[in-house]
């Protein structure tokens, strides 16, 4: 099993394909891990997903910085949850640096093995193998495997090999970003303005030029000041080429006809906007994930997205490695993920048209969303959609309670052996049996998959069904309702089981 790519979604993918005990082999064209910045954090969904692995805590303590409110910028607008008391969307201020650190430290811990160098440089496939030809720091090689998943990024080759098209829109508008320092022949004014020789002031905050936009955020006292430039430019910028000191410069001259004299910088990146989903994210043995499966229009969204696959998609990839699982299991890969990506590139193309006009029709819809977003009900409905925590995935066949395709709650239960968790059940990421309603017809029913399916019994308040059946992305694949009929449920549980896990 070959992962290319060691970026955040294949590092991902290759700590939960172990932890379902398979040793997937990770192949890396770059040398040593990145140290240009992207990401500046992640947030959403995948937050609760690393808290249930037991990862949240180690993700917190290496942020670099407080932890931000809960306000998102949404085209233009913004999203405040800072007066709701249990706000749906949180963040994390990670840069990518770091988290591709605490992912890569993860896979290393549970033996992940990480070749760096090895470019993979062609793939082909039939139907019992994937051939990979790899160029490694002692020269090319061959390697064939049961499967391939490409997590290489926005213009990744796996996918253009696997022949999968990836259709959408790219929108002409150059994002740059920097975290700078100033010379001291520029002062930095008590109320954060900027005195420039030569040209005068450059306003804290927003501008907005004919030529673009340009952010100034400065706090007083420091000379470490960022900047955010907005440009229409056509260019088409490859995420991996560094920006330049100078580069931000010329964008911050054009936008504003200023000569800005910088110092350094200890953050510099651009960002481009794209609509972009693969048509399908499997071909036979090959699959893609993460950025190689799709590109959406605005920021903070994107790791969610990726990572995301990754947890859907490692399960899959092992029961059917292991030669567990049902006909059928790895297609719902494509069936899950897909529409949840198409539901992200939903909400951030809207924000593409709140965000890009700016004439009065613009402004006037920009108000009048920002008047639906003061109430509390529109808010929470937005965050789910931003956090994609309204996801549900679809399951096939009718007549499912509500909770099935959603993600778990985090009950708190009470068990013979004392007070645990449904997060604390999930960190070794196995599918669980759990009986909140003392059902031993349906404890027995699930008794002839216990090598693969963990079968608890505790206590909640409120319980929310019967039995829920978890799979171990979290997602619920089955429940029975409260006091639902043995008659009914029984049938419909091992239905459930043999769908999901195989033949008992
Ligand atoms: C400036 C900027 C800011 C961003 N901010 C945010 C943000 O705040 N929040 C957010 O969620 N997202 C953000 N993003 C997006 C986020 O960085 C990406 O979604 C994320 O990097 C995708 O991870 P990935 O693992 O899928 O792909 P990548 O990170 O692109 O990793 C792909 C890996 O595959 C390797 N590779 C490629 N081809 C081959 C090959 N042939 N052989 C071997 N290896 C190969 C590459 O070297 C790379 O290491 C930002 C992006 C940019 C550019």
């Amino acid at each position: 099993m070959i992962i290319v790519g060691a970026g955040p979604t294949g590092l991902m993918l290759a700590a939960e394909l172990r932890l379902a005990g398979v040793r997937p082999l990770v192949l890396e064209r770059q040398p040593r891990p990145r140290d240009t910045p992207k990401a500046g954090g992640l947030g959403g969904q995948i937050l609760e997903l690393l808290r249930y692995r037991g990862l949240l805590a180690r993700f917190e303590a290496a942020c670099t910085g407080p932890m931000p409110a809960p306000r998102f910028p949404f085209g233009g607008v913004h999203l405040d949850f800072t007066h709701l008391p249990d706000p749906p969307m949180h963040a994390l201020p990670l840069p990518q640096q770091l988290l591709e650190r605490l992912l890569g430290e993860r896979a290393g811990e549970l033996g992940v093995d990480v070749r760096r160098g090895h470019e993979v440089t062609g793939v082909s496939q039939d139907d019992d193998a994937v051939t990979v030809d790899v160029h490694g720091p002692d020269g090319p090689y061959q390697v064939s495997t049961r499967y391939l998943v490409g997590c290489d990024g926005a213009r990744s080759r796996i996918r253009g090999w696997a022949g999968i098209p990836f259709p959408g829109t790219v929108y002409p508008e150059v994002n740059r970003l920097a975290q700078v320092t100033l010379p001291d022949a520029v002062t930095v004014l008590g109320n954060g303005d900027l005195d420039v020789p030569g040209f005068g002031t450059i306003r804290a905050g927003f501008t907005r030029t004919d030529q673009g936009l340009l952010g100034v955020g400065s706090s007083p006292g420091s000379r470490s000041v960022s900047l955010y430039t907005i440009e229409d430019e056509a260019a088409e910028y490859d995420d991996d080429v560094p920006m330049t000191l100078a580069e931000l410069q010329n964008s911050v001259h054009r936008v504003l006809g200023a000569h800005l004299p910088l110092a350094g910088s200890t953050r510099l990146s651009r960002f481009t906007f794209k609509a972009r989903q693969a048509e399908r994210y499997r071909e036979g043995r090959i699959l893609l994930a993460g950025d190689a499966a799709h590109l959406f229009p605005a920021t903070g969204v994107a790791l969610n997205a990726g990572l995301l696959d990754a947890v859907n998609l490692a399960w899959k990839l092992a029961a059917d490695l292991h030669g567990t699982a049902p006909a059928g299991l790895l297609d719902t890969y494509h069936d899950e993920r897909h529409p949840a990506g198409a539901r992200t590139l939903l909400h951030t193309r809207a924000q593409v048209a709140l965000r890009r006009g700016h004439d009065a029709a613009a402004e006037a819809l920009r108000e009048v969303f920002t008047e639906l977003l003061a109430d509390e009900q529109p808010l929470r409905r937005m965050g789910a959609l931003v956090a994609g925590t309204d996801i549900r995935y679809p399951m096939p066949g009718a007549g499912h309670h509500p909770l099935a395709g959603t993600f778990a709650p985090d009950l708190t239960l009470h068990t013979d052996e004392g007070v645990t968790s449904v997060a604390d059940l999930l960190r070794p990421a196995r599918p669980i049996l759990l009986d909140l309603a003392g059902r031993p017809e349906l404890r027995e029913t699930a008794r002839h998959w216990t090598r693969r399916v963990d079968l608890r019994t505790a206590k909640t308040d409120d319980r929310p069904a019967d039995v829920l059946l978890i799979r171990p992305d979290a997602h619920i694949a089955w429940a029975a309702s409260v006091d639902e009929s043995g008659d009914t449920a029984t049938p419909a549980l091992h239905r459930a089981l043999s769908d999901w896990f195989g033949a008992p």
